[in-house]
């Protein structure tokens, strides 16, 4: 069995990894599929992001699909054979915010492919990963596995939208392109929202914005006066979905919003300097987002049910031999949306 391991920045490497055996209430899995994650992409550039370093070598890789190959003793509701979206996020179930439902801010999270905790949990990017049988989620055959791979994303993008509350005929903008923007457009058009607008400084994101029904797209780096329509009686949107962790981007949407709209900062960035008068005198309500829970089945529901087409997220596909080939091309947002890696 072999993984993809990153050992410093710009250092990425295909080794041979020990794969275990499935304990109690676990299953090994044949990886099929992984998506490149933004946060991947943070490890191969920079060896990490904030606070968060790599310390020893590490398997990359939470967005990952695959057949499960093997049962532990005592699981229930799981085959040989049967196809899954895997889980990433592991929370321990015994801390106080697991006790209250709250899983996401678990004391003990094991997130696959994070350096958060030491030593590291190793990821997914791997030919067979033994996870737990409560982070496998069967997927329906009309569901390819890249498809199956995006229920990690869109997790996400759902939780931010349920931070953001009822969508259902509210205006929307949605700041930064990239695959968890877009996936936020979708999840937007998908609760209601009757106009959503996607900005970007580059124009091949913002055509994958409008494919995924966007009603305008907005280059602000060429049009940076675009927003300027939007400004009118105190503004527009009701809720923006900040994605790309840029503070130009929230800094600049904030004349656009109506007093009383939601701010979702999906997209994590550095220290901002923000308008504080601005915020208060039009009560704008700047709010957090982070990771999913039970979101990760409404996911896969919503995919298999042909809710949510994530299909043209998924840009290109390679051999997970060429991984770093595939973190180069996913890290040039001219030529890549969802880069994924195929195992087997
Ligand atoms: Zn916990």
């Amino acid at each position: 069995m072999r993984a993809v391991v990153i050992h410093a920045p710009m250092d990425l490497r295909i080794e041979p990894t020990a794969v275990s055996e499935p304990g109690p209430g676990e299953v090994r899995v044949r990886i099929e599929a992984g998506g490149i994650c933004g946060s991947d992409l943070h490890y191969y550039h920079d060896g990490g992001f904030g606070t968060v370093r790599i310390k020893e070598p590490m398997v990359l890789g939470h967005e990952v699909s695959g057949v499960v190959e093997r049962l532990g003793e005592g699981v229930a509701g799981l085959a040989a054979g049967d196809r899954v979206a895997v889980n990433p996020s592991r929370p321990c179930g015994r801390c106080r915010y697991c006790q209250e439902g709250r899983q996401a801010y678990c004391l003990d999270m094991r997130f696959f492919g994070s350096a958060m905790r030491f030593p590291h949990v190793q990821g997914g990017f791997r030919q067979a990963l033994v996870a737990d049988a409560s982070q496998c989620h069967p997927v329906p055959a009309a569901l390819s596995m890249g498809e199956a791979a995006m229920a990690e994303p869109l997790s996400v993008c759902l939780h931010a939208a349920r931070r953001a509350g009822t969508l259902s005929g509210k205006r929307v903008l949605v700041t930064g392109s990239g695959p968890i923007g877009v996936l936020c457009a979708m999840v937007a058009r998908w609760a209601g929202a009757v106009e959503i607008v996607a900005t970007d400084v580059a124009d091949a994101p913002l055509k994958a914005a409008k494919q995924a029904g966007a009603d305008r797209v907005v280059n602000v780096a060429r049009e940076p006066d675009a927003l300027a329509a939007y400004e009118r009686d105190k503004g527009t949107f009701d809720v923006l979905f900040e994605a790309s962790g840029n503070e130009k981007a929230l800094t600049g949407a904030f004349a656009a919003l109506r007093p009383g709209a939601i701010i979702v900062q999906v997209g994590i960035g550095g220290t901002f300097a923000l308008p504080i008068s601005v915020i208060v005198a039009k009560e704008l309500e700047l709010r957090g987002t982070f990771r999913f829970h039970e979101e990760f089945a409404l996911a896969v529901e919503l995919m298999a049910k042909g809710h949510v087409d994530v299909k043209p997220l998924i840009s290109a596909t390679l051999p997970f031999d060429k991984a770093v080939e595939a973190f180069e091309l996913a890290g040039d947002r001219s030529r890549a949306m969802k880069v994924q890696l195929a195992f087997n």
